[in-house]
């Protein structure tokens, strides 16, 4: 389904399988969610390529593979029907910026759902019955007990979390401000929860999605309005802030609640807004460090595989995907999700049988 216009329906497009190179592996996705920044692109809040195929919170099964073998990158040979995760890009792990530990900005970096569709540059992207996986993917074998709903949202939600707390350091016996109970949130409150971390506030705008926060391990729900300050709320000392909302008064009040050596990761400020205001002295005589988070590096996925494997039973995130489409409704599918209602819409791809209509 071709994303060929801001805010207009999805064109469906008959695309002829390529034959595989070195390195790559075919799809045939199964599930793919609507991302928060596949909605952006789609209505047009942040600039996106034209042609694409959108959608990177996917999951599938390999339903071809490089003939030389190819291998998850935990070690396992993949085989034929595996169901499969992978990073929402391709990169040279030879490349220098790999090499420095920040393979997500790789010279070349192949970024699913991002890429322009031509006539030698198709299956890209997760509203499709098939992605071609590049050369450089970062692929893992799903565990079986997931559902496609919580599975899909490993890639982009829970990896992006994952490489967020990886940034912010050990959690045992901290405080954490989480800022935003939108689905990055839930995933922070509870990943967090499982680092032993000390007390947890969610802040949000949205009551209802505080009401939902409290299934995830969070001990304090903090009603946030565009007047008030947030250090007003919160009578503790805060050592670390994941923040996703973008928001720039968030971040400025997430700023002003750190305690003396306090950390914050922005994660959420993927779209343009207007400057942050900052007290460089503030910074300096608080000790703080604020450090931005932008995709995630391979092991991000690992963990957050790790994680939902061991808490699917703890915390409810297949309640979170909260309404279905076939792909031949994306349209549809995306005006309902736009609808800031649902955490997630899913959309289900047709069988490989399936005559593929729209
Ligand atoms: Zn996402």
């Amino acid at each position: 389904m071709v994303f060929q216009q801001v805010n207009k329906p999805f064109k469906a497009n008959h695309l002829s399988i390529p034959s595989l190179n070195a390195g790559e592996v075919l799809v045939k996705t199964t599930y793919t969610t609507i991302c928060t920044s596949d909605l952006h692109t789609y209505y047009g809040r942040r600039p996106g390529t034209l042609p694409s195929i959108l959608g990177l919170e996917a999951i599938g099964e390999v339903a071809d593979l490089a003939p030389e073998g190819i291998y998850s990158y935990d070690g396992e040979r993949l085989q034929l029907g595996d169901r499969i995760t992978w990073a929402v890009y391709a990169h040279n792990p030879q490349g220098l910026a790999a090499q420095r530990g920040f393979p997500q900005k790789s010279v070349g970096l192949y970024k699913y759902g991002h890429e322009l569709l031509s006539e030698n540059n198709t299956l890209n992207g997760g509203f499709a019955t098939h992605c071609l996986l590049r050369n450089g993917s970062t692929i893992y074998k799903v565990p079986g007990e997931l559902t496609p709903p919580e599975a899909a949202l490993l890639n982009c939600t829970h990896a992006t979390v994952a490489g967020a707390l990886r940034l912010a350091g050990s959690l045992r016996d901290k405080n954490l401000l989480v800022s935003g109970a939108g689905m990055l949130g839930l995933s922070a409150c509870a990943m967090a929860r499982e680092s032993r971390v000390r007390r947890i506030w969610v802040s949000d705008l949205n009551e209802e999605r505080l009401q939902q926060a409290e299934r995830f391990g969070v001990d304090d729900c903090l009603v946030v309005t565009s007047e008030d300050y947030l250090n007003q709320k919160i009578d503790d000392e805060v050592d670390i802030v994941i923040e996703t909302t973008g928001a720039p008064q968030a971040i400025e009040q997430c700023i002003d609640t750190l305690s003396i050596g306090g950390v914050i990761i922005l994660v959420g400020s993927v779209f343009p807004q207007p400057n942050i205001s900052l007290s460089a002295e503030q910074l300096v005589r608080k000790l703080l460090t604020v450090r931005g988070l932008h995709n995630y590096i391979p092991d991000d996925l690992a963990a957050a595989i790790r994680f939902l494997r061991k808490t699917r039973n703890k915390y409810p995130f297949h309640s979170l995907v909260e309404k279905e489409f076939p792909l031949s409704e994306l349209h549809q599918a995306f005006e309902e999700g736009n609808n800031s209602k649902y955490y997630r819409v899913g959309v289900r791809m047709p069988p490989l049988n399936d005559k593929f209509t729209s």
